[in-house]
């Protein structure tokens, strides 16, 4: 289960971000990272605002400001993603069968029997064998794909012993809401045998919900701080913009993402009271104002159109269609093999590592659903934050800046498969698109299209960078 709350927790912080800033590890503030594309990009001649404006040919003048290089190198990365995803399968599916095979499960149930008699304690300390266990046997993998590979592409900051510490603090939340988790639902197993897929999927959900809701305050400072921002060149644009639009909002926040990442990110988390918008500071340090700006309204496109709310609903669907897989094959699976692994049925913790498996099969298989769900959300965050901001630019910035670690040009397919958010390229054809029809607009605002004319947060976030240097 080490694997599948991973995949969860990520696919939620998807789902509310503009990028998926899974805490993905490492850090030296101020550090230029080997595949960063310049701070603060030029508007291209091409995509400056003129009476021969066309679209396609200001879309691909901003391709071609990402060097071949840079792409190769990001096109292999996300490509090796897809690779990632049947790899995890294949290897949490090979760990789980052979803790059903080798009799493992069993004998950690039988452990947990001889220790106490209380039902959910029982749960419990299965729990704590089977995620200690699952966490050393992925470990390897974990490794290759948490540390590794994202040192090798230069997107990591953190050095193995920081790296390895949230790690390990991974692991004790595991330990903790993933341990709740399975008593709960065993606990509804035993008491509803028949409808339990039912109210398994209300309690999961409520448990999810509960997640979201203390993860901004109790779960996300365990690994980064959060604290106010407080420089008014950043903030009075923001706070301007969100009273524009109706959002009640005195504070805006940035957290610490360069201590494990090189990623530019910002995201809504949290949702009634908890609900906040966060910029990471390598958005803060390397986004131009305009990008920043844009960034921000799509952040505040998520909150306007409840995407908070409409995920959960997604989710919960997503949820009842699996625990009736689950129901389906779990009944399926033990009358073939259940004797031969000694489970005893449904209500017998040992039946975790196929519950896990038969899960992961589910969500292989709604991987393009989910994707296509979660990239349709961000397309309409996309748009608000286009006409709430009018700064295409700011928007084909940010999309290069995110190209860094993203395939900017897939085929159709491949963006529909795989992609959580529009492709680069989309996303650039999108801000070109609605600034072809807003012409007049924006040569009223544009500043000369030149790099050196924005305002005093790119001459800062510059002058920070020399002094990094
Ligand atoms: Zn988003």
């Amino acid at each position: 289960m080490t694997l599948r709350p991973k995949l969860a927790l990520a696919s939620l912080v998807c789902l509310l971000c503009v990028s998926p800033a899974i805490a993905q590890q490492t850090s030296t503030p101020g550090m230029q990272p080997e595949t960063a594309m310049p701070s603060v990009l030029s508007v291209p001649p091409a995509a400056q605002a003129s009476p021969q404006f066309n679209v396609e040919a200001a879309t691909d003048a901003y391709l071609a400001e990402i060097p071949a290089e840079k792409r190769a190198k990001s096109d292999a990365y996300f490509e090796g993603g897809y690779w990632l995803i049947l790899w995890d399968f294949l290897y949490g599916a090979v760990v789980s069968l052979l803790l059903l095979k080798l009799g493992c499960s069993a004998g950690m149930r039988n452990l947990a029997e001889r220790v106490t008699r209380f039902k959910p304690l029982q749960t419990w300390l299965y729990w704590l064998q089977y995620a200690l266990l699952t966490f050393i046997l992925i470990f390897p993998l974990t490794v290759y794909e948490g540390f590794t590979r994202e040192r090798k592409y230069g997107l990591a900051t953190q050095t193995f012993g920081p790296w390895f510490n949230d790690q390990f603090k991974n692991l004790l939340i595991n330990l903790v809401l993933g341990g709740i988790l399975a008593m709960l639902l065993f606990g509804v197993v035993r008491r509803v045998p028949r409808t339990w897929w039912i109210w398994g999927s209300l309690v999961s959900m409520t448990l999810l919900i509960f997640t979201v809701l203390i993860a901004p305050v109790y779960l996300i400072p365990i690994f980064n701080k959060i604290t106010p921002l407080d420089d008014p060149k950043v903030t009075q644009p923001i706070l301007s913009l969100a009273r524009a639009n109706g959002i009640a909002v005195r504070d805006v926040y940035q957290m610490d993402a360069s201590k494990q990442t090189t990623r530019m990110s910002a995201n809504v988390s949290g949702f009634g009271s908890t609900m906040r918008i966060t910029l990471n500071d390598n958005l803060l340090r390397r986004g131009s104002a305009e990008e920043i700006q844009m960034v921000m309204g799509h952040e505040m496109g998520h909150y306007v159109l409840n995407h908070v709310y409409k995920g959960m609903m997604f989710f919960l669907i997503l949820t009842v269609a699996g625990f009736a897989f689950l129901k389906w094959s779990l009944a399926w699976s033990l009358a073939r093999w259940g004797e031969s692994w000694q489970i005893r049925g449904i209500t017998d913790t040992a039946v975790l590592p196929l519950v896990v498996l038969l899960g992961s099969i589910f969500f292989l298989a709604m991987t393009p659903v989910l994707n296509t769900f979660i990239r349709s959300q961000e397309h309409e965050a996309d748009m608000y934050g286009l006409n709430a901001t009018r700064q295409p630019d700011g928007f084909a910035q940010a999309a290069i800046h995110l190209g860094e670690y993203r395939k900017m040009s897939p085929g159709r397919l491949e963006e529909w498969v795989f992609y959580d958010h529009p492709s680069g390229r989309n996303r650039i054809r999108a801000a070109m698109r609605w600034k072809a029809e807003n012409l007049s607009l924006v040569r009223a605002t544009e500043p000369s299209a030149a790099a050196g004319q924005h305002t005093g947060l790119h001459s800062e976030s510059t002058n920070q960078k020399k002094a990094a240097r």
